[in-house]
Parts: structure tokens; sequence; C-alpha cells
């Protein structure tokens, strides 16, 4: 029932690289497994960040809960193992016209994993996140089994959404799909040459196209190159071909062909691209999962892994907050491979350390350059604390307690809620406690 894995469990940044025991979960447990030290559940590791890994202790493996236990195709009800991939949630309900109203752009993360983080997607001015759509959870904790949602034991609901997985292990959730028409999205993309133009078609489509996602070029210092991509539900099939194997990645790149140009030149072609694109129809899975159609991607940042900084600006600070991140970004520098920005919402947050708010956000993915881009997370960490933002912690591996603090001063009430037998090596990085 129990399993020791042998290789070291990484998160997606392949940066952290930790001794960890691994538990395999199995469906029925009624209390948490013998375990000297801490315990964290984990999903498929893709948190970019530490929030997935618990140096020196265990980690509780959930991938084996991988079942739809119920579908309702009338109400669009679906209940499910925390295991079971967003990827798989959409192929089971898509034939039958419903979605995920809220999908993080990866269809391989696990239902729990987008609980513990409250995931949101592009499209968070219109639907929210993740946990805006969920009806219940089985959680179980040191002391037991709890059934928790909106009208039950609603303070540990809205402790685990966003929880971070340190309020229990969540061993099943109830979610609700919304209605489509069909599997595809009508996707246009528009190009702009500067950042004002390009916020301000930002600012008037959101909330009107349901998603929208704008790409910004980071590695040119003097032309500015961006796209904007809208996408709406559109007319179509429901059902579709299964998909073929991937591409996958086979090694990590070496480190002499992760550089400026061979970035410079990615970046450009994509713009090319993307200028050119006409619109049309477009699949849910090519649409939403991009970035999952070649296996592995995060290999070709090479073996010493990348980083993403995700943050927040509130609404208000984006105009006059936006030019002095990208400006310290480039005054560092440091490499920025793809760069995105997405407009959030002014929808009430479902969990206590959600991280949404209303404002404009953007993630970066950074080359690992060492001491001098985590030198330029502080930086910035500095300047979007004064600013009034926040970075995502699904994505963080560099916040430190002070700045997390200010970020996210509702973790003392959420510290309430943090069973005993769990942490994480992020918690005891942000908390500085050494449980
Ligand atoms: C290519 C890519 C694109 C992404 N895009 C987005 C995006 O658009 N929006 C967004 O919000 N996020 C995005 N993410 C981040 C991703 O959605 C989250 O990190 C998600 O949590 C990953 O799920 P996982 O199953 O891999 O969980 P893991 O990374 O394994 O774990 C994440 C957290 O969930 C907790 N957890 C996992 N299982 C359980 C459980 N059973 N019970 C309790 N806690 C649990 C863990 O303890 C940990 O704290 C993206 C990630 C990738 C790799």
């Amino acid at each position: 029932m129990r399993t020791d894995h042998g290789a070291a469990p990484l998160a997606w940044n392949r940066v952290h690289r930790y001794r960890q025991r691994v538990l395999d979960i199995e469906r029925g447990l009624d209390s948490l497994p013998d375990s000297a030290g801490s315990v964290l559940p984990r999903g498929f590791g893709h948190s970019y960040g530490d929030s997935c890994l618990n140096a020196g202790n265990t980690l509780l493996d959930t991938r084996g809960l991988n079942r739809v236990l119920s579908f309702d195709a009338h109400t669009g009800v679906l209940h499910c193992e925390a295991g079971v991939t967003i990827g798989e949630v959409q192929r089971h309900a898509t034939p039958h016209g419903w979605r995920l109203a809220v999908s993080p752009s990866t269809g391989l993360a696990s239902v729990a994993g987008c609980v513990a983080h409250d995931a949101h997607g592009r499209n968070h001015p219109r639907a929210g996140s993740f946990g805006h759509h969920l009806l219940e959870i089985e959680l179980l904790r040191g002391d037991g089994p709890h059934r928790c949602g909106p009208d039950t034991d609603a303070p540990l609901f809205r402790a685990t959404i966003g929880g971070l997985g340190l309020t229990g292990l969540i061993t099943t959730a109830t979610l609700q799909l919304r209605r489509v028409q069909s599997s595809f999205l009508q996707v246009e993309t528009h190009a702009h040459t500067d950042l004002p133009g390009l916020l301000d078609h930002l600012d008037t489509t959101a909330g009107r196209a349901e998603h929208a996602t704008a790409w910004l070029d980071m590695t040119d210092r003097q032309k500015f190159r961006g796209l904007l991509e809208l996408g709406d539900e559109g007319p179509g099939e429901r059902s579709l071909p299964p998909q073929g194997p991937r591409p996958r990645v086979p090694f990590d790149l070496p480190r002499w062909c992760v550089n400026r140009p061979a970035a410079q030149a990615f970046n450009r072609t994509w713009f090319r691209f993307g200028a050119r694109k006409q619109p049309g129809p477009v699949d849910y899975r090519t649409y939403l999962y991009q970035m999952d159609s070649l296996g592995d991607w995060n290999r070709l940042l090479g073996r010493r892994g990348f980083y993403q900084y995700h943050f927040l600006l509130p609404a208000a600070a984006v105009r006059t907050g936006l030019p002095r991140l990208l400006d310290a970004v480039r005054r560092s520098d440091n490499l920025v491979v793809l760069a995105i920005l997405k407009r959030y919402g002014p929808a009430t947050a479902p969990g206590m350390m959600s991280f949404p708010f209303h404002g404009l956000g953007g993630a970066f993915d950074f080359v690992n350059r060492g001491g001098r881009t985590l030198r330029l997370f502080h930086e910035l960490d500095v300047l979007l604390a004064e600013l009034g933002g926040r970075v995502y912690l699904a994505k963080d591996s560099a916040l430190d307690p002070d700045r997390f603090r200010l970020m996210y001063p509702q973790w003392t009430a959420f510290s309430e809620f943090v069973d005993p037998r769990f942490s994480s090596s992020l918690w005891r990085r942000v908390t500085g406690e050494h449980r």
C-alpha cells in the first residue's frame, strides 16, 4: 500500500533537489499514515516552486486517486477523487456539453492541486477562480475525515481553497461544471507595438471576451512586441478524436544553448507567427493547454532549471507600477524567455489564501542565473509589496517572511487551520518556522 520512491521528486521549475520520503496514497484511507516528521499531499508536481515539496519529510502521493466517481450530464455536477487530472475532467464532460468553468493552462494538474492553489485561468474577470465552482470536498486530517462545503464547516472549506495542502489531505472533490456549445473556441490574435496600446486593448476586452491573455517579448530592449489573444466559446463538434502520444523533451538542454540570442529568435518567431494568425476555431485542448503539447518542455531551460515570477498588481497601480517592474527586470540583465499578462476581475476570492484580486497579473519565465536572479526577485518583491501587489505561491521560490506577511496578511488567521501534522518547504520558508 505504501512505497518509498527512489528518485527525488522535483517541482516544475526543476531547481530544488531535496531528499523526501514518498508514500503512495490509495483509496479508502480513514487515517493518515504514520510518518516521522511532517507530511504534505502531492499531485503531479506541476507547481513551479516549493509548495509541492517537503524537504527532509514526507510527501503523500495522490496520483493513484484517479477515478471520476459520478457525473450528472443534466446538472453538470462531477464528483471525483483528488488525483484526477484537469484534462481527464474535460475529456469526461465535454462530449456531454460541459467543461470546467476555470482551468489553469495545463491539463496535467490534479483537481486537488487546483483547489490547494485556487487556480485561475485566462477568464478570471468572467469566471473567478477554481474555488468558486467547488461544491464540496472530503478531507483527511490528523483527527480523521471531514466533509466541508460552502454551507458545511465553511471556515475549513475557505481555508482549504488556496490552503497550500496544509489543512489536510483532500480525498474527493465535487465540482460544478459550466455548459458549453462545443469543443471549439473562436480565437483571434492582435499584434501591438506599444505597451499602453496593449493594456488599453486588454482593458476594453476584459470581461467581454471569455478568455484573454497578452504575450510580451521581454528579450528586446529597443522594440516592443506584444500579442493579445482572445477566445470565446464557439459552435462546432462536441466529440474530438483522441490525441496521440505527444513528443517529449528527452534530456536537459545544455546550459550554453539557453542564451539571449536563442530566446530572441524564439520570441521574434512567436510574434511573427502570432501577428499573422487568422481568426478561427481552435479546439479547447490546443487553445487551453498549448504548453502540454510538448512533454517535459521545462527541460528546455537547462539542468539548473528556471524560475517563474508570477505577480499581481492592484488595478489602480497598473499603469504606474507595471513599467517600474518591467524596468527593474530589464536593468538586471536577467533573461526572460516567456512573458504573459492577464486581467483579474473584482470577484471576492473564495479561499482565505487565494491569490487573485482585482488587477493585472504577469507570469515571467526566467533562466536560472542563481544569485543574480534571486537578487532581482527580492527587488521585485519589495517593489510589488510597496505597490500593494503579491506573488502567486504556486509559482514562488524566493519570497521572504517579511514580504510574505505584507502580501498575505491573512496568513495568521489561516495558520489556525493548518493541521499540525502538515508542513511544506514553502511554508517553512515564508513563515520562518522550522517545524
Ligand atoms: C504549464 C503550466 C501552466 C500552468 N498554468 C496555470 C494557470 O494558468 N493558472 C494557475 O492558477 N496555475 C497554473 N499552473 C500551476 C498549477 O495549476 C498548480 O501549481 C497546481 O497546483 C498543480 O497541480 P498538481 O496536481 O501538480 O499539484 P502539486 O504541484 O503536486 O501540488 C500543489 C499544491 O497542492 C497541494 N495538493 C496536491 N494534492 C493535494 C491533495 N490531495 N490534498 C490537499 N492538497 C493537495 C500540494 O500540497 C501543494 O501545496 C500551471 C502549471 C504549469 C506546469
